[in-house]
């Protein structure tokens, strides 16, 4: 048995080549970059109003009015000692303005502008290049694009962007007791939920599920199954048959066909019995079956490498400090991802910790990292949001 640390650091040192794809910037949110983005312009590009109000020329309490500049307006505009043009906000600012009065601090009488209160040089005048300058290096490759990266980018002019694809991936559920929702349950079964669970976090963070296939207990179809897949994924995904039991055939299985142990049990609750193990550049993850195990460890070790074979160079989810907001005594040796609920003073351990249980889960937004002892209310202790 490893420690977390130790299993982390396995996952994280695997080599990935990361596949450049082209996308439209509009279709880019959820990627990372594969291309460096340097700006090929100034922005803004040009010296523009922040304030529906006037463009002035030199400082006084009184102006002549002598036109107007709408957003979008080309033409070139002039204000020369003691005009004043009407301008709106992204306006391009005449030449020779020196400042932007916004027009609640105006009284205006047919052609003359006055001014309520101080003036200063410069202001509500947005600089050419105030945010970018030319050749600014913007965003490196590994970036996540969210919705500001996909803005940005577009606001450079570009429509499309090089970005990283993301993996191939499956899962296989094993279990002979799991029955397909939406069927009649038999004394004995239940129905099979972490391939919804699984596919749902997939595609939550913005990856997706090729294949989904269900297998029993059975070493033959286990290593059929586990073959067919490895032909053309790049990361295959098991649940349950990874522990001890007499059914559980899914480690025989996958050294059968070749896939070589990185790791196999990690010395966390939930979810000791985790797999993991490669192919090539086939990574193989085989989660523990009891739900809330498979989903803990799929956010902990299956995620970042994700996110690694997508292009990304920083993976995981975000991680804080938190106060607990009661005492709490972790038993036994090792240490616990707990089912939480954050909020923005303190984090709630919930009730429901069984490696069974997902209703917990479910209600929560954070795993709170203990290791096994007794706190107190208020103590620290690290959280990884969901
Ligand atoms: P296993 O690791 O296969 O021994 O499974 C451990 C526990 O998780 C058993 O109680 C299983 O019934 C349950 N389990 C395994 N796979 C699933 C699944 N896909 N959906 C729901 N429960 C499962
Ligand atoms: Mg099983």
């Amino acid at each position: 048995m490893i420690t977390i640390d130790e299993a982390l650091q396995l996952v994280h040192a695997q080599p990935v080549s990361v596949l450049k794809t082209t996308v439209p910037v509009d279709q880019s949110v959820g990627h990372w970059l594969t291309e460096d983005i340097v700006s090929p312009l100034e922005l803004p590009p040009f010296d523009n109003s922040a304030m529906d109000g006037y463009a002035l020329c030199g400082l006084y309490s009184e102006y002549q009015i002598i036109g107007e500049v709408a957003a979008g307006d080309t033409s070139n505009k002039k204000l020369t000692d003691g005009k004043a043009m009407r301008i709106f906000t992204g306006g391009k600012v005449p030449e020779n303005t020196t400042a932007v009065v916004m027009q609640e601090k105006t009284e205006v009488n047919g052609g003359s502008l006055t001014i309520v209160g101080e003036l200063k040089e410069n202001q509500n005048i947005r600089r050419k290049g105030g945010e970018l300058s030319l050749n600014q290096d913007v965003f490196s490759t590994g970036k996540y694009i969210n919705p500001a990266t996909a803005g940005l980018i577009a606001s450079l002019g570009k429509d499309m962007v090089i970005v990283g694809q993301k993996p191939t991936i499956s899962l296989i559920s094993t279990g002979n007791e799991l029955v397909k929702p939406g069927t009649t349950l038999q004394e004995g079964q239940i129905y099979e939920s972490n391939s919804i669970a699984i596919d749902s976090a997939l595609q939550r963070y913005g990856f997706a599920c090729a294949e989904k296939e269900h297998v029993l207990d059975d070493y033959e179809s286990t290593k059929q199954a586990i073959s067919k897949h490895l032909e053309s994924v790049d990361i295959l995904l098991l649940s349950g048959g990874i522990s001890v039991g007499d059914y559980d055939f899914v480690k025989k299985a996958l050294e059968e066909i070749g896939v070589k142990q990185v790791f196999y049990k990690v010395a966390q609750k939930p979810g000791k019995p985790l797999y993991f193990g490669k192919k090539g550049q086939q990574y193989v993850f085989a989660l523990p079956g009891n739900p809330a195990s498979s989903i803990t460890c799929f956010h902990i070790y299956v995620l970042p490498l994700l996110q690694r074979m997508s292009g990304a160079n920083e993976t995981g989810l975000q991680r804080v400090a938190s106060k607990l907001a009661q005492g709490f005594e972790l038993k036994g040796d090792r240490p616990a991802f707990l089912k939480a609920k954050l909020d923005y003073s303190e984090v709630t351990i919930l009730d429901g910790q069984g490696s069974s249980m997902i209703h917990s889960l479910a209600n929560a937004n954070a795993l709170a990292f203990l290791q096994p002892g007794q706190y107190q209310k208020g103590d620290v202790v690290k959280c990884i949001v969901l």
